[in-house]
């Protein structure tokens, strides 16, 4: 089966008298492994449908199965459970502990998860072994945003959730961000799901969602992936 697959999902939000509709019915599937980018305005619901597909929010409306599993369908214990197991997210910004050095960072998802890869392995795969003992104030923007990538991709989740990866980024750091996310999904198979306002990044995409005003507008196939540069 694909990674995710939703039907008729719907969101709206109520808010006093007034409610938004988020998403107003979209259907898809996400395959197993690939590279997606979520594209469109702000406002058009990209974050909403991120946050439903990892668990951390649902649908007013519709279904969501993660393979065989209806999302829809767990109770928030079981939910957590999911998010815990199979999704690693990275925010824009990176959400690093001050206190504490880049390995320890790391070690903070690792020592909690299931199945978790050597902290010190996690930090080689983002290019940064030499850093692992560097506190986050002592690294660049670009490095502190990898050392979040090493944490999300630590626990060895099978999707990873993107939002803004490079936004604060200046372009050539978010270039070494995006390399190091192409590099998770290739080597360890990671389903990639990236939301940004930058369509330079939909070149290294297998898809593109093109969203519009709560909807999946227009699906975008890239038959040749290009790698970020
Ligand atoms: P995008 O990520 O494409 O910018 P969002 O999914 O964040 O879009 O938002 C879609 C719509 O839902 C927007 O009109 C936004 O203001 C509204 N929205 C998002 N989250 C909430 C919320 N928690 N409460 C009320 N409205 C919200
Ligand atoms: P980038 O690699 O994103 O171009 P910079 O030009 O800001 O980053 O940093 C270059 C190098 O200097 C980086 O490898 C980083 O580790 C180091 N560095 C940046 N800021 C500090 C700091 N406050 N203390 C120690 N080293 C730093």
């Amino acid at each position: 089966p694909p990674a995710f697959t939703g039907r008729g999902l719907r969101k709206t939000y109520i808010t006093g008298e007034t409610q938004v509709h988020a998403l107003r019915g979209v259907d898809f599937e996400i395959r197993k492994g690939e590279v997606l980018v979520l594209l469109g305005p702000s406002g058009s619901g990209k974050s909403t449908l991120l946050n439903i597909v990892g668990g951390l929010d649902r649908p007013t409306e519709g279904t969501l199965h993660y393979e065989d599993v209806e999302l829809t369908a767990l109770d928030d214990a079981d939910l957590t459970r999911f998010r815990r197991r199979q999704i690693g997210f990275i925010f824009q910004f990176y959400n690093l502990i001050p206190s504490l050095t880049a390995e320890e960072n790391v070690r903070l998802v690792t020592d909690i998860a299931e199945n978790p890869m050597d902290p010190a392995r996690a930090l080689e795969l983002v290019g940064l072994a030499e850093r692992r003992a560097h506190f986050p104030a002592q690294l660049s923007g670009g490095e502190q945003q990898r050392v979040a990538v090493a944490r999300a991709i630590a626990k060895q989740p099978g999707v990873l959730l993107c939002d803004e990866p490079t936004g604060a980024l200046d372009s050539e750091t978010g270039v070494r961000v995006l390399e190091t996310l192409d590099r998770a999904n290739r080597e360890l198979g990671t389903t990639l799901i990236l939301i940004t306002h930058n369509a330079g990044i939909a070149a290294m995409a297998d898809r593109v969602f093109h969203f519009l005003d709560g909807q999946i507008a227009r699906i975008e196939e890239n038959s040749r992936r290009i790698a970020p540069s």
